[in-house]
Order: C-alpha cells, then structure tokens, then sequence
C-alpha cells in the first residue's frame, strides 16, 4: 500500500486566527492562557483537517506562534545571554527572540532575521538542553485527541548551519556554528527518546541544508549524526525530508543513512528523480516523492503525477513509496472554501493547503488500487480548462516584449553624468535623509479601507481620506526635516498585492494569506495571465503628494523581480518572461511619474535575493534575468530623474557585480542589524553609485537613541570612506510599526544627519 504525508501545513489558522491572538496578546488584551488556547483550537484543526482530507500521515510541532526556527532555539535552549538574562516569561522571552522588547526597563533588540526566520545565535557558551518539550508536548495533545502525527523537527544541522556566531561568542572569527554539533546531537537524541516514550512511531527531521552547496563536504557529519540518533532512539522511524532543491551528488551520502525513509521534492527539483531512484534502489530505503507543490497554488496534475509515481512503484515497489506534498504547505493558503469572489472557472484552476491535502491523498489512493476515478475526473477537467485559458493569452503583451531593444535596458549616461543632472534639479544636502516608503497602516486606514471595499465608504470618500493621511505624512516630514519627502504607502495593503490588483493578469484572494514572518501575513496575488498595465497606478498619489511641498518626492513602486517573487507565479511559461512582462508595465509608471514631475523614483526590489537559487550553478541565469528586468523597468528616464532601489536583506558579497550591474542611483540597505563585512564589499570593490545604509531595524517596535544611531553612521562612514553621498534613512519600510515610536526614531535619525553634517 502507498501512503500519503504532508510535510507540514499552515499554522496562520483559516481566518488569521492565529496573528489576531499574538497581536490581541502583545498589546494586552490577551492573557497568554488565551492565548495559548486559540493556539490549542487551532492546533486540533489542523489535524481533523488533514484527516478529513484523507491524508495518512499527518504532521505534528510545525505550529508555531511566531517562526518553527525560533521554536527550534527555544526548545533547545539557543538563548543568547542577553534573552536568558531578561526578568521575563518563557513566552514573552520567546517573543522577544522575535521582534525584540521594550517594556517595564526591559530593552532587548530581536535577533536577526534572515529569509523569514530567526537566525539562531550560537556560541561556544551555548549550552544545549531541552529547555522545553513543545514537540512532545504537541505529539501528545494530538494524540489525546485520537490522531497518530508524525513529529516534524527542524534537522541539528541545518539548524546549525542556518545560524550565525553570536554576540555571546569571545572569538566569533574563529568559531563555526556546526562545531557545535557534537554538542547538539545528544540532545537531539534525547528528544527522540522522549518522543518515542510518548508513543511516536516516526519522526520528521527536516534537512533542506542537503539541497544546498553548503553541505556538499559533509557526508560524514550526516553519517555520524544519523547514527548517533539511529542508536538513541533505535526503531523510531525517521523521514529525512529534503526540499526547495535537488540533492545532487549528497544523494549518494543520504542514500546510505540509518534512516527509514528520504523525501524529496518533485516540484521544485523534478529532474532528480532518476538519479535519487538509482542511488536508493539497492538499499531498503522507502522514497516520499513530493509531488503535490507546497509552494504553488496550482491544481496537481494527478495523472502526470500518477505516471511519475508509478514509474518510480515500478522500480522499488508500492510499500517502498510515499506520496507527499513537495515540502511544508505553509507557504500556501489555508483553504479555498473562504474564497467566493474568485469566478468558478478560475477557482477551478487552484489548490490551497487543505485541497493539496486531498490531493496527495486522492494519489495515494489510487496507486494503492482504490477507485477514485471520479475525483481523477474531475481533476482531468480542470486541467484541461486551465491549458485551453492559456492558449487565449495576450498576443499585445507578448509582442511588445518580442520587440524589446537591448539600449532599452540602460539609462541614457553614466552615474556620475546622472547625479550631476539630479544635482542641479534639487542640491540636496550631505548626508541626505530619506525613508523607504511606508509610513504605519493605522488601524484607522485598515478600517477605511475596509470600509471600501465593502462598499461602506464611497471610492470619493476613500480617496479623500487618503489625500488627509498623505497630508499629514508630507507635514509631519516638513516638520522633522526629512530632504527627500515620501507619500507614505497609506493607499497599499501590501507592496505586491497593491500591484497585482491593478495589473491585468493577476488575479487576488479575499482569504489566502500566507505567513511571512511572526504575525505579518501577506495575501500573494496570482498571475494567471499575460502582464499589462491598463492605466497609471500611482501617479495620482504622488503627484498629489508633491503638489503639497516644495520639496521633492520620491515615487514608490514594486520593483518586477519583488512582484513576481511575492506573488503565485504561472506554472506554464518561464518566470522570466512574467517577470520582463511585469517589468514592461513598471516602465511606463516610470516614465509617467517623470511625467508627472517627481524628481526621484525608488523601485523596491528585496525579493532579488531572496528569490535566489539555493545552488550557486543556478545563480548567473536567475540574476541575469532578474537584473534585466530591474534595468527595464527603470531606464526609460532621463538623466535628471534619481533612481532608488531598496533591498532588505543585505547580505550581497557574492552578488555584488549584480547589484552594481542594475545601476540604480541610490540604493538603500538593511544594515543596522548586521555586520559592516557587507559596506566593506562595496567599499573594496569600488561601488559606483550612492548608498543609504538602513540607522535603525524597523522589525522592533524599539526606539534607538541619537547616540545609538549616531555610532552605527560613524561606523558606516569608516567602512565606506571613498562614499561622498550617504544616504540616512531606516532599514525598510514602517507600516508596521506605530506613530508614536515612528516620529520620535525619525526626528532622532535626522538629528544624527544633522550632527554628521555639523561635524563632517
Ligand atoms: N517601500 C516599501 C515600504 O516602505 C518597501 C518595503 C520592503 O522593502 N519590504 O514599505
Ligand atoms: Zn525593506
């Protein structure tokens, strides 16, 4: 017989019941019992869930209330010193790990965040121990409630080598998070013991670090490792899960491991299929073939995956495959059942969480010899009505893109043409303050919003309430001196979605949020269809905005690379043709907002990175086209007009001939949190063109002192001693954050521009 897993599923609840309580918790308006109640509900949904929908192995402790590494760290006891030290409650230090903490003298900045989880800080003081039992605790919990998990934990060494040295470290040039390993490893073991002793059968041990070059010299950490935790739980059955990547030759070390059985993800990485056959053949090794996608929202083909999954049946055997979701189903919505305004015909075309679910289950019932020709059908159907949408795309789109000329991918003149050109249209002064665009989405503008949308408020009254909260945004950065102006983003739910709703080609949700981290969830909107801009998206705004000040205003737009990244793309044509699409229609906003007379234009793209390949091989063509596509949107104007970018992770060393390659005038960066290696790269490798390191994390709702951001500028100004213009601003954007902490941290950042300026 072959079963059916799913490797782990969202944790937001249907209707972001999850973020409402931390949310209700942290402002005090929750007691954590009740917290933890909402949590316990939502915990048991998701189990009656996945068994409803048929699915036989179900996951266990991928629940989180903030970020499953953070859970990682915190049943392990990876606390620094400065967390473990804080007169605090287990859970309130949890969450201060997260987004840092300042109440009642306690002042905690949150650990870094990289890639949407918290890195562990590890140093030779870390001293491993089960500080708690939240995957037991979670195994038990649902097994009281009658269902047998399969306990999902985060693998000992990629939770390592997803970490970072520590401040807590004395000699952190010289120490290696994965020495810890030995160290973890019985500990780890311990937790297997005691999961077993509760009654598991099997474990879940996730290692995506195997998709990755990093791994590439660490066969013998795995053997030992595996053996070790083979010998301190001997017949808890572990599943090695590997995902978001091919394994590449590590399948030839992972394929000799103590393990019962090795998921792989077909989505992702389909043609390593054969290879990963071959290399588990002659052990006795079961294989979990992740066919259903956890990352997309597209309905599985499940006749190409039956083929797939019978090929491989052919080779090892029914009982010796496992069909399963390609990796956790976290990065997709919860359920399309919340979903009524999507048209049938194109409800038809996807598959959220809970219908993947059924999906894998549907497969493994089929393999398993069950009738379940109707479900097959159906699904038939639906395919074949999404192949014949896409035959009827926009033949316009499609041949303007044809037509593309290479000169439309570069500025008219060189930077230092260009900032010269910019410089006699507004001589800013040195050390120029700026922000990165959003300013707080007051509950005040959720609930206009809201209000809009369902048609208690008037479009004319909307906009009206609008135009009032850029005023105040323009006064208040008159008020404090801010140089370049921004509008404040009030008019954006989200810095993709806001786009998609206004793209032809996108379709959006009402219910399908995904977490991005702790309790921001985002609600991607889906490309179903050629790209195009019907009309000017935001011109309204920002000229409005500039019509109230005489000093200049930066526009604000998602850069192609970001949309695409943050959004479901279509699984039929290349990402790169929907990204050059995108970047087609973000050129004529460009050149509209030239028209429109705003001075400087910042296209955000902090996805490039993020949406890198995990193999360094795969690098060069993804940056080739994702930079093209930057370069496209951007370089339709003149001289005079000043190009931003902004990134927010900021880690570049190794990509920096790319980022230098997209020639924006000013880039700004998330710097405040990590280390100066990065300004250095740039400063070593003579970056052209103006940089605005971020002064403060906005990830915190804390507030940095004058001298607390005047150091971090110093030390940004010795690292980039050949940079005539820094630029002063945040790290990103401040829409989380709230007005109070935002207008006191923005007049002490342009009192430190002030200070540099005097003393400089
Ligand atoms: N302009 C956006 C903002 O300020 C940028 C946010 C981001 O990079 N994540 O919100
Ligand atoms: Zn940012």
């Amino acid at each position: 017989m072959t079963l059916s897993a799913a490797l782990g599923y969202p944790r937001i609840g249907p209707k972001r019941e999850v973020k409402k309580a931390t949310e209700a918790y942290w402002a005090g308006k929750l007691s954590a019992d009740e917290l933890q109640k909402v949590a316990k509900e939502q915990r048991l949904l998701r189990w009656q869930t996945l068994q409803q929908q048929g699915v036989d192995v179900i996951p266990s402790g991928d629940f989180t209330l903030y970020d499953h590494v953070l859970d990682f760290n915190n049943t392990f006891n990876i606390i620094p010193k400065r967390f473990a030290d804080a007169q605090l409650s287990d859970l309130d230090r949890y969450f201060a790990m997260g987004r840092g903490h300042q109440k009642d003298g306690v002042d905690l900045e949150a650990q870094e965040m990289q890639n949407h989880y918290i890195k562990s800080e590890v140093s030779s003081s870390t001293q491993f121990k089960l500080n708690n039992l939240k995957p037991v605790d979670e195994f038990v919990e649902a097994k009281e409630a009658g269902i047998v998990t399969r306990p999902v934990l985060v693998g000992p060494i990629t939770a390592l080598l997803l970490g970072k040295v520590g401040r807590d470290e004395p000699n952190p040039a010289s120490f290696d998070p994965l020495s810890l390993l030995d160290k973890l490893v019985p500990v780890y073991g311990e937790l297997l013991q005691k999961l077993q002793q509760a009654g598991a059968t099997e474990v879940q041990i996730d290692e995506p670090s195997l998709v990755m070059d990093s791994t590439a010299n660490l066969g013998a950490q795995y053997q030992a490792t595996f053996d070790a935790l083979a010998k301190a739980a001997p017949g808890l059955k572990i599943t090695l899960a590997t995902y978001f990547g091919r394994l590449d030759k590590n399948v030839e070390f992972v394929a000799k491991l103590p393990i019962d059985t090795l998921h792989i993800d077909l989505d992702r990485a389909a043609d390593q299929l054969d290879q990963v056959v071959e290399a588990v053949k002659p052990t006795s090794l079961k294989l979990s073939l992740g066919l259903v996608s956890g990352r997309n929202i597209w309905k599985n083909d499940l006749a190409a995956s039956l083929a797939t999954a019978k090929k491989v049946i052919d080779v090892l055997g029914q009982d010796r495959v496992v069909v399963a979701t390609s990796s956790s189903l976290l990065h997709t919505p919860v359920t399309l059942a919340n979903e009524s305004r999507l048209k049938p015909e194109q409800k038809d075309w996807f598959s959220f969480a809970t219908e993947k679910a059924a999906e894998v289950a549907t497969l493994a019932k089929a393999l398993s010899g069950a009738d379940v020709s109707a479900a097959l059908d159906a699904n038939k159907q639906s395919i074949q009505a999404r192949r014949d949408f896409e035959k009827n795309s926009d033949a316009a789109v499609r041949e303007r893109l044809s037509k593309v000329t290479p000169d439309m991918y570069d500025r008219k003149s060189p930077f230092a043409q260009r900032i010269a050109a910019q410089d006699a249209v507004y001589k800013l002064p040195p050390f120029p303050t700026t922000t990165i665009g959003s300013f707080p989405q007051t509950k005040e503008i959720r609930l206009a919003r809201s209000k809009h949308t369902k048609g208690e408020l008037s479009t004319e009254e909307y906009e009206k309430f609008l135009e009032n909260e850029i005023k105040h945004a323009v006064e208040f950065q008159e008020e404090i001196d801010i140089d370049l102006l921004v509008h404040g983003e009030a008019e954006r739910n989200d810095m993709s979605q806001y786009f998609g709703e206004q793209l032809q080609g996108f379709v959006f949700t009402e219910n399908a949020w995904v977490q991005s981290y702790g309790s921001r969830y985002v609600r991607p909107p889906i490309v179903v269809s050629d790209v195009s801009r019907p009309t000017p998206m935001t011109v309204r705004w920002s000229s409005y905005a500039q019509s109230l000040t005489k000093r200049p205003m930066k526009g604000m737009l998602t850069g192609p690379v970001t949309i695409l990244n943050w959004s479901f793309p279509r699984a039929d044509i290349s990402k790169e043709v929907q990204c050059k699409q995108l970047a087609l229609a973000l050129r004529d906003e460009v050149v509209d907002l030239e028209k429109a007379g705003i001075f400087a234009i910042q296209v955000d793209e902090p996805a490039i990175r993020e949406g890198l390949p995990l193999r360094q091989v795969d690098w060069n063509s993804y940056l080739t086209w994702a930079v093209d596509s930057f370069k496209l949107a951007t370089a339709g104007v003149e001289d005079r007009t000043q190009v931003h970018s902004h990134f927010c992770y900021s880690d570049f060393g190794t990509i920096f001939e790319h980022i230098q390659r997209l020639d924006a005038d000013i880039i700004s960066i998330e710097a405040a949190k990590s280390d100066l290696k990065l300004l250095q790269v740039f400063q070593a490798k003579g970056y052209a063109n103006d940089i605005g390191p971020g002064l403060f994390d906005i990830h915190s709702p804390r507030v940095p002192s004058v001298e607390e951001m005047k150091a971090r500028a110093e030390a940004f100004l010795s690292a980039l001693p050949d940079k005539k213009h820094i630029w002063i601003g945040p790290d990103c954007g401040l829409k989380t954050r709230e007005w109070p902490g935002v207008k006191e941290t923005l007049r002490r950042m342009v009192t430190v521009a002030k200070q540099l300026r005097a003393e400089r």
